[in-house]
């Protein structure tokens, strides 16, 4: 049994640059993102059967999903966003749980769920649940300048997630991302302290 941090926050809010300062730390990282990433590659677990349910027009021609053409499918169409979901989500859940079963001589483990409902679904596993805050104007900043967003698009895409209210209502821990990194890693030093503290304990007591 290993002692679990759950990372979650709205996009652009720091997540990876938390969850590599994690790892550098040596914590065992497991993410969501990546693990999705690969299921809907070329020869990914997801793509048969995402073949079957949409057709080839979610195929690129080298069989990974094109992920542009279903985003457009899954738009305006919240079964077929079902569906998709349906698929891809139990494959990136056994994933992320075959990779915290390694994981040998990590501290603690920790697993990056972006979307909040996600997490959620996972809470059982988790110790505890880190959220990464910013506020959306600084959200829509960042977003803008990492991914060459207009505001438009960037309000648009933060309309579409989870609520800011609702990601802190679910975390036992937040982690303030509204300074700079240096102010965000000591932040994040004194948060991982006291996580180590825990899972030391959470090991010893299953050992008792
Ligand atoms: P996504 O949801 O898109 O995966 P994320 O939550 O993982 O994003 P990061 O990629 O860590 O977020 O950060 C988003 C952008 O903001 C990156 O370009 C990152 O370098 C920058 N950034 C993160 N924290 C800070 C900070 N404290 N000061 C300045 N820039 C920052």
């Amino acid at each position: 049994r290993r002692w679990i941090l759950g990372l979650t926050g709205g996009i652009a809010s720091g997540k990876t640059t938390v969850s590599n300062w994690l790892a550098a730390a040596g914590c065992a990282v497991a993410d969501a993102d990546e693990e999705s990433r690969a299921v809907t590659a070329a020869g990914g677990e997801a793509m048969p059967q995402l073949e079957r349910e949409f057709g080839r027009r979610c195929l690129r021609p080298d069989g990974s999903l094109d992920r542009r053409a279903m985003r457009r499918i899954v738009f305006s169409d919240p079964e077929a966003r079902r569906r998709l979901e349906a698929v891809i989500h139990p494959l990136v859940r056994r994933r992320l749980i075959e990779r915290l079963a390694g994981g040998g001589s990590a501290p603690y483990c920790v697993l990056v769920v972006p979307l909040l409902p996600s997490i959620l679904e996972l809470r059982p596993l988790l110790n505890r649940l880190l959220v990464v805050d910013v506020p959306e104007s600084l959200q829509v900043e960042r977003l803008m300048r990492r991914s060459g967003l207009s505001r438009g698009e960037a309000l648009a895409i933060l309309a579409a997630q989870s609520r800011r209210c609702e990601r802190l209502e679910a975390a036992d821990d937040v982690l303030e991302n509204c300074g700079s990194e240096p102010e965000l890693f000591r932040g994040l030093e004194s948060l991982h302290e006291r996580y180590c503290a825990m899972a030391r304990r959470f090991m010893e007591n299953c050992a008792a």
